[in-house]
C-alpha cells in the first residue's frame, strides 16, 4: 500500500486528503499537524463571517490574483477551471452547510462562522480513514531510497512516504513572539523562499483624538479609496489606529490616499446639491442637509479637513469627492489576513512537485502568490489543495511499491 503524508491541516491540506481518500482505498494518508487541533486559520476566518467564495466567472475571478513568478497564472489557471468556485460552494454543501450570495458577490456559509463545516469535513475525512498526528511538528523531510521522501517530525519519529504534500500556510496570525519555523525546511535545501510581509492588513493613519472620540469603530460605507496602487470601493472601518476594510486591504500602500466620500455623484451634482440649500449655510452645514453623509464621514470633515476647504463650496465639492489621506505603515503580520511572499512558483512544475524533489508537493498560501479578501484566498488553497492531491495519485500511480 502506497502511504502518502500531508503536512498542515489548513483548507488546502484537508482538500488534498478529502481527493486522495475519495478517489482510492488503496493508500495509506496521515496528516500532520503542528497544533492540537487542525483548521485553526479557517476557524478564525470564520469569526468575522466566512467568506468561502465569490461570484465571479473564471476568468475574471483569475484577474484577482498576483505572483512575482509570471508562471503563475498557467499554472494557477488550470487548478481554478478544475475545482471552480461553484464545484467548492458544492462541496461545502455536500457536508450539510448552508451557503448564500451576499450583495457584494461573495459567497458565505449560512451559520458564518466555519466550526459546523470544519467538525463536518473532518468527520467525513475520518470515516475515509484518514491518520492524524496532531501535535506534530514536521521538522525536515529528504529524499531517501528507494523512492521515498523521510519525514522527521517534533517527537523525534523519522518515517518514509512515497509522497509528502506541504501546505503549511502563509505567515500572518502567527503569534507575534515565535518565528515561523517552516521557511527553514526549505531554505536549508535552496529552496526559494521570500520573506512574508503583511497584506489584506489595516494601514495606521494619524487620527486626532477628538476624531477618535466620535467616529472610532465607525464605518465610513461604500466610498472609494484611491492609491498609487489602484481604486477600490467598499467599506472602511475606523479605528484607533488607522483603517481597516475592503478598499485598504486591497489598495492599500504607504503613501497619500484619497477617499471619495460620495461615488455614486459627480462633482457637479455634489455641486448642485450643496447649493440647491437656500440657507446661507457654511458648506459643512449644507452636506449634513443634502449628501447624506455617515457620521463617521462627518467627523473626518470636521476634524481632519483642511480648513480653506470648508468655507467655500466648490473646494468642499472636490473635497467629498478626494478627500485626502495619508497612510503610513501597514498592521504587522500577525494581524493581517494574509501574507504576501512565501516559496516561489519557479519551484514548482505544472504538478505542483518541488522541481529539484521529486515526490514533494506544495500547496496553498505558503507559495508565492497573493488575492484580495472576497473569497479568492480560500478557494485558491482548495483549488490547489484538489489538484495536488489528483497529480499525487497519477504520481504513485507510476512508481512501484516498494
Ligand atoms: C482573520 C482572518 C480572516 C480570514 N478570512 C477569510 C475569508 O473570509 N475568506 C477567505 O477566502 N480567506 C480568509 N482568510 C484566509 C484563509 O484563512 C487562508 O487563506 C487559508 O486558511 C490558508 O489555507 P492553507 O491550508 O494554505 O494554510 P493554513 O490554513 O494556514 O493551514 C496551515 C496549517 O499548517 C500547520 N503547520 C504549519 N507548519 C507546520 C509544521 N512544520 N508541521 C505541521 N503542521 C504545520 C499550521 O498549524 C496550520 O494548521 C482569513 C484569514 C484570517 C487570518
Amino acid at each position: 500500500m502506497h502511504s502518502i503524508a500531508i503536512i498542515g491541516g489548513g483548507p488546502a491540506g484537508l482538500m488534498a486528503a478529502d481527493t486522495l481518500l475519495a478517489a482510492s482505498n488503496d493508500l495509506t494518508v496521515t496528516i500532520y499537524e503542528k497544533r492540537k487541533a487542525p483548521a485553526r486559520k479557517l476557524l478564525i476566518a470564520g469569526s468575522s463571517g466566512l467568506n468561502i467564495t465569490n461570484h465571479l466567472a473564471v476568468d475574471e475571478f483569475l484577474t484577482h490574483y498576483e505572483s512575482p513568478s509570471t508562471r503563475f497564472p498557467s499554472i494557477f489557471g488550470p487548478m481554478l477551471r478544475s475545482f471552480t468556485p461553484t464545484d467548492w460552494v458544492r462541496f461545502v454543501e455536500s457536508l450539510g452547510s448552508e451557503t448564500f450570495l451576499g450583495t457584494s458577490g461573495r459567497y458565505f456559509v449560512r451559520e458564518m462562522k466555519a466550526s459546523k463545516l470544519v467538525r463536518a469535513w473532518l468527520k467525513k475525512l475520518d470515516a475515509q480513514g484518514l491518520q492524524w498526528k496532531v501535535g506534530t511538528e514536521v521538522r525536515g523531510f529528504s529524499p531517501s531510497n528507494p523512492g521515498k521522501i523521510e519525514i522527521s517530525d517534533s517527537s523525534g519519529a523519522i518515517l518514509a512516504y512515497d509522497a509528502v504534500i506541504f501546505c503549511l500556510g502563509g505567515g500572518s496570525y502567527e503569534p507575534a513572539n515565535q518565528i515561523l519555523k517552516w521557511p527553514e525546511i526549505f531554505k536549508s535545501h535552496g529552496v526559494h523562499f521570500t520573506d512574508f510581509r503583511p497584506s489584506n492588513a489595516g494601514y495606521h493613519v494619524h487620527w486626532s483624538e477628538k476624531f477618535l472620540a466620535e467616529a472610532d469603530r465607525q464605518p465610513i460605507k461604500s466610498c472609494v479609496l484611491k492609491t498609487s496602487r489602484g481604486v477600490r470601493q467598499g467599506e472602511l472601518l475606523i479605528t484607533s489606529y488607522g483603517l481597516e476594510g475592503t478598499p485598504v486591504y486591497t489598495v492599500g500602500t504607504p503613501g497619500p490616499a484619497t477617499i471619495d466620500l460620495k461615488p455614486e455623484l459627480e462633482i457637479q451634482e455634489v455641486l448642485k446639491k450643496l447649493r440647491s440649500v437656500k440657507e446661507n449655510l457654511a458648506p459643512i452645514r449644507r452636506a449634513k442637509k443634502v449628501l447624506n453623509l455617515s457620521p463617521a464621514a462627518l467627523a473626518l470633515i470636521f476634524h481632519h479637513a483642511p480648513r480653506e476647504a470648508l468655507t467655500e463650496i466648490e473646494a468642499f465639492a472636490q473635497l467629498i469627492k478626494q478627500f485626502p489621506i495619508q497612510l503610513e505603515n501597514p498592521r504587522p503580520l500577525e494581524e493581517s489576513i494574509s501574507a504576501a511572499g512565501g516559496i516561489s512558483i519557479d519551484e514548482i512544475d505544472e504538478s505542483m512537485m518541488l522541481k529539484r524533489f521529486p515526490g514533494v508537493f506544495l500547496a496553498g498560501e505558503m507559495l508565492d502568490w497573493d488575492a484580495p479578501t472576497g473569497g479568492f484566498l480560500i478557494q485558491a488553497c482548495v483549488s490547489q489543495g484538489r489538484w495536488v492531491g489528483n497529480h499525487v495519485l497519477d504520481f504513485i500511480r507510476r512508481k512501484p511499491l516498494t
